[in-house]
């Protein structure tokens, strides 16, 4: 292909890149940057006779209000927005030198574009939308034209989401899934609207969505390395509204480590603990739809790059979820912690563990369980490591260089975060035995709370 016949290339505008996606897939090419002219013409006529269809028609009021595939004063809508269509595609050339496109920068722009065309931009009744208070969006035809093949792609939680990606190849999956749906709709003669899962948290909806990629399609995910942002959005005349959430690519590859190392089962308890309302006792019903309505504190704090470390541990029932290995392929990738400060709460857990077992002392373990403040927890690590010299051990529980550098160093965990780590690997260490003395813990519990 020589240059001056590429058509497209990554704008990182989502809605002509999405657009891009689904209409190269509907000309069944492998990706958007080997579109060449005749595919811009062929799909015009199919995406102008799904956009009048009932279901399909109401996603369009969300995306291009005042479209005249939805103004009631327009009698043939499908031929109006085709002739749109047609006009666009009249005026497709390839990419140039440069030009003032907002999308692309490498085409000029014609006229300028209102949000009937281009969603989450103005009206021109209001310029105030619009960053140079023109009346209109700079937008070249190709990439007008590109964004009227995005409305396939969107998906409903609540409101529309837009998927965009770092990765080719999680487009691809996901335009491919969706393209296959819509032939679903074609060949029952239903057309039911746009993908909807039933997720109306859109946070949900991008784990499910990253779930869904991970266990669906067998690829390197490590190597691939993908972040996926999605835009939660509508642009409805009556409030036009957008939210952004971005999963990067530390929390995708940790998904695909769970998988890996078959952990799903571990994660999805810890998944659990982040829906406020459910409790031990709650069916299977009313998790299912947990997943489906409600926010997850896990999940958002992976969102955020905050801790999910007291996630992993059970302290009602002295329980480590998951193992050793996946905490701190957590600790490591997601949060950046150094492995020397890993390892140094590793030993010291190890050391607890063995001195719990050997003098048979649950009443520190409960301790270090209910610890509420800094103090409290450091003064309880201080009293295990003089009780511990009963026991003639080889090596001082703490040293005071790993107290300070790898066990509470200054900005990192705070002192909370370091205990929940702390009873990880205490319960992990003493799952056997712990099991076994599960009465003298609860007789132990009974005894300090009348002591207090
Ligand atoms: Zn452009």
């Amino acid at each position: 292909m020589t240059k001056d016949k590429i058509y497209y290339t990554k704008t990182g505008d989502p809605f002509v890149d999405g657009g891009a996606w689904a209409l190269a897939i509907l000309n069944e090419k492998s990706n958007p940057y080997n579109l060449d002219k005749a595919d811009f013409e062929t799909q015009l006529d199919f995406i102008s006779d799904l956009y009048v269809k009932e279901k399909w028609n109401k996603i369009i009021y969300s995306v291009f209000p005042n479209s005249k595939l939805i103004n009631p004063s327009v009698k043939n809508k499908k031929e109006a927005y085709y002739q749109l269509l047609k006009e666009l595609c009249n005026n497709v050339i390839p990419l140039m030198e440069k030009g003032n496109c907002v999308a692309c920068g490498k085409r000029r722009v014609g006229s300028l574009r209102t949000k009937d065309q281009i969603p989450l931009v103005g009206s021109n009744k209001f310029i105030n939308f619009f960053p140079s208070g023109v009346e209109g969006a700079s937008f070249c035809n190709v990439c007008t034209l590109l964004i009227q093949f995005c409305p396939l792609i969107l998906y409903k939680s609540s409101q529309l989401v837009l998927i965009q990606s770092s990765s080719d190849l999680v487009m691809k999956y996901w335009v491919t899934k969706v393209r296959k749906f819509i032939n679903e709709q074609i060949s029952l003669g239903e057309f039911g609207g746009c993908w909807d899962s039933g997720i109306t948290q859109p946070i949900n909806s991008l784990f499910d969505f990253a779930k869904s990629l991970i266990l669906e399609y067998d690829i390197q995910w490590f190597e691939e390395n993908p972040t996926i942002t999605i835009y939660h959005f509508t642009n409805y005349n009556q409030g036009p509204d957008l939210e952004l959430f971005h999963l990067p690519s530390t929390v995708f590859r940790f998904l695909a480590y769970i998988k890996q190392c078959s952990a799903n089962d571990a994660w999805n308890r810890i998944v659990r603990k982040g829906f406020f309302k459910i409790k031990d006792e709650s069916s299977d019903e009313q998790i299912k739809t947990a997943f489906k309505k409600h926010r997850n504190s896990v999940y958002t704090n992976l969102l955020k790059n905050k801790s999910i470390i007291k996630y992993f541990i059970d302290i009602k029932n002295h329980k480590a979820e998951g193992n050793w290995a996946l905490i701190s392929y957590y600790l490591k990738n997601v949060r950046s912690m150094k492995e020397e400060r890993i390892t140094a709460i590793k030993i010291l857990g190890d050391k607890i563990s063995d001195f719990i077992q050997e003098t048979n002392n649950l009443k520190r373990l409960h301790q270090l369980e209910m610890a509420k403040n800094y103090f409290t927890f450091r003064n309880l690590l201080r009293l295990i490591s003089k009780e511990r010299l009963s026991t003639n051990p080889e090596e001082p529980l703490i040293k005071f260089d790993d107290f300070v550098k790898d066990l509470f160093p200054e900005d990192a965990l705070s002192w909370n975060e370091t205990r929940d780590l702390l009873l990880f690997r205490l319960y992990e260490q003493l799952h056997e035995y712990l099991v076994k003395n599960f009465e003298s813990i609860k007789e132990e519990i009974e005894d300090i709370e009348e002591e207090s």
